[in-house]
């Protein structure tokens, strides 16, 4: 019988798998990270990688890449070496299915058994399965920037079905040290050609009405942004959101500048007015002066869309009210009377902030209550809420009218892991729900939390359906029937 080969450099195999899914080749990425397995590699310490390993070990099987790199399937045999089952390996990245939008890069592993399996099988199967994801994610830490290249990311955050945000990196470069960033901060900008190539995918789906998000990074100290932009514009893209904390834009002629060239929308992100606070959550001294100069600057502007965008943390949760007067207070000060109305977006800190900082993540059974409070002074203060759309998006059930705030499209649910305990290694990446979230009526439209944030405060904030009552008045459904427009200012309905 012919041996399997061992490759002389498990560890290359590793480094070359990081490469691809820095790139978003995450496929790719996913036949190297087989092929480790497949040679008995122990060199790793990787304990997701470990994990998996283990699974083939205890249950006498091994793995294979069946396909050409870039579009296969994980053959999976059984203790005799006959076909057990395949993991088809289902590429997710750019792009919807069925109206269900994936965050990018990523892919799907969907198992289809090769002969009638077992129960214990059938358990192992599944959780072989389960095991890959996070090993990906431990992968799509960027290498550093050296080899970054501009990709296109398609997110979930819309603000109807069918409208992704469309989202281009132009650089990893950043004058603020938000502790919970995923970016590495030596990361650089991202080569112009690659760029160049990205506007061009872009201008093929950016459609009227549709922005392209320009983010980073900070891309206001990418000395090309208005380079790109124009670039953009040549390419027929005309309508720009900017991702920015708003350094910078209080430089004169600096904001004239990005609305002339078509960027009318704002994700800024402002988590505290207490410029200690400030400076705590984004690692900086002093910048909150500018910070809240932008912030003015954009609302005098008057018919620009503006979202504060709030992580909410340890440090800001208690202030979170204080927090939109002094966005009401600045808007009644700064905004033109016919100006738009600011919208705040509340999120919770990721899986890839939750590894980098999980000193500053709160627990939503304490903040909860805070948020409440805040959504109830945005009403009073006429400032709409986002709904919890995206990557950092809240589960609405923390809220009691989850409904006016859940989001319009469906999400895919590949990462998502339902039960009750979180604890140990594995808990540490992906998405967490209760295995109940199974019977809420916005399961769908529901990422959970990320697992750290599982492992580290457990599951309590989550408020699915109790079994056998109804689930229109218990659990998320408890909010009034038919109560399909946010009371508080919220744009779209479900
Ligand atoms: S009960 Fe579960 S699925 Fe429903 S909103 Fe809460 S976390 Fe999401």
């Amino acid at each position: 019988m012919r041996r399997p080969t061992r490759h002389a450099d498990p560890s290359g195999l590793w480094a070359e798998a990081r490469v691809l899914a820095s790139e978003g080749r995450m496929e790719e990425a996913m036949a190297k990270v087989v092929a480790l397995l497949a040679n008995g590699s122990a060199a790793l310490t990787n304990p997701h990688f470990a994990a998996a390993r283990e699974i083939l070990a205890s249950s006498g099987w091994t793995a294979c890449w069946s396909g050409p790199q870039g579009s296969g399937r994980i053959a999976v045999r059984g203790k005799d070496g006959s076909p057990l089952a395949e993991l088809h390996v289902e590429s997710r990245v750019a792009g919807t299915t069925d109206g269900t939008m994936s965050i990018t890069p990523t892919v799907c592993l969907r198992p289809v058994p090769s002969r009638a399996l077992s129960r214990p099988e059938k358990a192992a199967l599944a959780r072989l399965s389960a095991a890959f994801y996070p090993i990906l994610e431990t992968l799509r830490a960027q290498d550093e920037g050296r080899k970054v290249k501009a990709q296109l990311e398609i997110h979930e955050a819309s603000e109807d079905a069918g409208r992704p945000d469309i989202i281009l990196r132009t650089t990893f470069a950043c004058n603020q040290r938000c502790p919970f960033c995923f970016v590495l901060h030596e990361s650089r900008n991202v080569p112009m050609a690659d760029i160049e190539a990205a506007l061009d995918a872009a201008a093929a789906q950016v459609r009227p009405g549709l922005s392209l998000t320009i983010s980073g990074g900070e891309p206001l100290v990418d000395p090309r942004l208005v380079a790109i932009l124009e670039s953009a514009r040549a390419k027929g893209i005309r309508e720009f959101t900017l991702q920015t904390n708003m350094i910078g834009l209080d430089k004169p002629g600096a904001l004239e500048t990005l609305v002339g060239l078509g960027v009318t929308r704002y994700d800024v992100s402002f988590h505290s007015r207490q410029p200690k606070m400030y400076d705590l959550i984004t690692g900086t001294r002093g910048q909150f002066p500018r910070a809240a100069a932008g912030l003015k600057k954009l609302l005098a502007a008057g018919d620009l869309r503006v979202t504060p965008c709030v992580l909410l943390n340890e440090y800001n949760y208690r202030d979170l009210p204080g927090l939109m007067g002094f966005f009401g207070r600045l808007s009644r000060s700064s905004r033109p009377k016919a100006g738009r109305p600011l919208e705040v977006s509340f999120s919770l800190m990721n899986g890839a902030g939750m590894n980098n900082a999980a000193f500053m993540a709160v627990d939503l059974e304490k903040a909860a209550a805070f948020l409440w409070k805040a959504v109830g002074r945005c009403k009073e203060e006429g400032i709409g809420v986002m709904r919890f759309d995206g990557e950092g998006a809240l589960p609405p059930c923390v809220l009691p009218r989850p409904r006016d705030f859940v989001a319009v499209c469906r999400f895919s649910q590949d990462r998502v892991r339902y039960a009750d305990d979180f604890s140990g290694e594995l808990g540490s990446v992906g998405r967490a729900k209760k295995p109940g979230c199974r019977r809420c009526p916005f399961d769908d439209r529901c990422l959970g939390v990320p697992a750290e944030y599982a492992r580290i405060f457990g599951l309590g904030a989550l408020k699915p359906p109790v079994r056998g009552s109804n689930a229109t008045r218990r659990g998320p459904g408890a909010s009034p029937r038919g109560s399909s427009r946010s009371g508080t200012g919220g744009r779209s309905s479900c």
